[in-house]
């Protein structure tokens, strides 16, 4: 069902390609969301390769392994580490890996295992600068805990209290590479959300080694579907409390998600390692990076076309992923509009594009973010209506 009540074949999240022919000028764009289904070409030319067959006998156990993260599959694991190696975007080396149902459990996981430590009269503050994933808030808000407590934008923040610093990079929404910016004294810990850290979104120029590294499989090949996260965490202590709260929460990680999972990534190491023959459009990052580079081109010529908006300027760097240096491409576009349009969200309604406003970010309502990671119908209609907005 669309904003204004009626129902809409964009609004299915299902995860289908809507025909363009389906697209009717009346319907709305809704590039609100972040499904990253552009991915779908791609695994659509790979769909046997990365087939899974999961026989009625198998995966029956809670259990995985005898690491300390117990309910991860071994295949999980390698393949985490496989992929690690191959991208160069992370140091797994003596770190804990800890699977959890998206990144989003591992980000409460966290929350739990980094506020309960050392006992602490007052709960710990959370805070990201803004302007920071949406998504932060709300789970913190609605769990009303005694442990921590959503403080806002952390380039404020300035009390002399415990704190957990969530540093997004490249950041959701507005594709910056960040690092931390709290400045008090107190206890602070800083949690590395790399959901976007790979070759496709921005060059890969540093093999990060943060105590703790936050991933999703979601957004590096796609699958949000599988509901597959893990974390990269050098201390054991919090690496316990985490699989604590997955064993209280839902006895670990679906196994059946874990294989697919691991097949994918197998799937893309297998390319990656064998580039050389391998044709370029069966290997996942070359072709991931190549959609986004397109998008972004189309995206930057509509905007410039309309005026109405302005984007970041992203600075180029070397990447040691594809050994070229390059631009990002960003997985959200962050539009500002342009003075006299207060609410850009609201301008885009009008024009039937569902955006996500700035407010939801913590900052105002001149911004708002675009989703470049979704149907090629979406976006090339996104495109064709930025193109023609004006100044009313
Ligand atoms: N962190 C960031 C910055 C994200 O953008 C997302 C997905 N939108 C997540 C975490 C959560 O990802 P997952 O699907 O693994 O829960």
């Amino acid at each position: 069902v669309a904003r204004d009540g009626s129902s809409s074949p964009l609004e299915e999240s299902n995860g289908t390609t809507i025909p363009l022919s389906n697209l009717s000028y009346d319907s709305f764009v809704n590039v609100d969301r972040g499904d990253p289904v552009g991915f779908r070409k791609f695994w659509e030319k790979l769909s046997e390769e990365a087939k899974v067959e999961i026989k009625g006998d198998e995966v029956m156990s809670y259990f995985g392994d005898k690491n300390l993260c117990w309910y991860m599959l071994p295949q999980m694991r390698n393949a985490i580490l496989r992929l690690h190696k191959v991208v160069g975007n992370a140091n797994t080396e003596d770190k804990y890996i800890v699977l959890g149902t998206g990144s989003s459990h591992l980000y409460l996981s966290l929350l739990y295992a980094l506020s309960s430590q050392k006992p602490s009269h007052i709960p710990f503050n959370v805070v990201a600068a803004a302007p920071h994933y949406s998504e932060y808030e709300g789970p913190v808000n609605i769990l009303q805990s005694k442990l921590f407590q959503w403080s806002g934008d952390a380039s404020v923040y300035d009390k002399d209290e415990p704190y957990i610093e969530l540093v997004t990079s490249p950041n959701n929404p507005d594709g910056t590479i960040r690092t931390p910016v709290v400045k008090s004294d107190a206890e602070g810990n800083v949690v590395y959300d790399l959901a976007y850290y790979w070759p496709q979104y921005t060059p890969i120029n540093h093999e990060l080694n943060q105590d703790i590294m936050l991933f999703t499989f979601s957004k590096c090949t796609g699958h949000a579907g599988s509901r597959i996260g893990w974390a990269l965490v050098k201390d054991i202590e919090i690496a316990k409390k985490m699989v604590l709260f997955l064993h209280l929460s839902s006895i670990g990680v679906s196994k059946e998600s874990q294989v697919r999972a691991a097949k994918i990534i197998e799937v893309i190491c297998d390319g990656h390692e064998n580039s050389k023959s391998t044709p370029s459009d069966r290997l996942f990052f070359e072709y991931s990076k190549e959609m986004m580079k397109e998008r972004w081109e189309k995206l930057k010529a509509a905007v410039e076309q309309s005026k109405v908006f302005t984007l970041p300027k992203y600075p180029s760097a070397y990447c040691h992923f594809t050994k070229e240096i390059s631009e990002q491409y960003p997985a959200f576009a962050w539009l500002k509009s342009v003075e006299g349009i207060e609410d850009a969200e609201s301008y885009l309604e009008k024009l039937k594009i569902l955006t996500r406003g700035g407010k939801q970010f913590g900052v105002d309502a001149a911004y708002v973010r675009i989703s470049m990671i979704g149907t090629d119908d979406e976006f090339i209609e996104l495109c064709t209506r930025l193109e023609n907005a004006k100044i009313e």
